[in-house]
């Protein structure tokens, strides 16, 4: 198998609800975000896929969150803009328009800090 990853960004504001602490307040990220995807079969060239494409597709869902306040975003309305549920938009957002079958969407990390991040992979 191979995997491949593209890193990319965004920046937005937030505030966690009934958190209990100082994350309730509104404040802001610089989120750094890692797209990972795995295939086994690679093309005449030698790739499994274009890097550029890759990070075309993901700077199309990034679009969406970059300099918003997250919460006022329809799929945040109900549950919280935190870094694990950005990391699930972001997976579920690439799959929705993904077509190349040999080439599978496998995990979103979104890093809200040098050292505090969040991994989702879905169904
Ligand atoms: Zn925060």
């Amino acid at each position: 198998m191979y995997e491949l990853k593209i890193i990319s960004q965004f920046g937005a504001a937030h505030q966690l609800r009934d958190f209990g602490g100082k994350c309730e307040n509104l404040h802001g990220h610089n989120w750094r975000i890692e797209v990972y995807v795995t295939g086994d079969q690679l093309d005449e060239v030698g790739l499994l896929i274009d890097f550029g494409v890759l990070k075309k597709n993901t700077q199309k869902v990034l679009e969406a969150l970059d300099h918003q306040f997250l919460n006022e975003l329809e799929y945040f309305k109900d549950i919280n803009p935190s870094s694990e549920n950005i990391a699930r938009y972001i997976y579920e957002g690439l799959k929705r328009h993904w077509n190349n079958r040999g080439v599978q969407i496998s995990k979103v990390t979104a890093w809200e800090s040098d050292t505090a991040c969040a991994t989702y992979w879905g169904p």
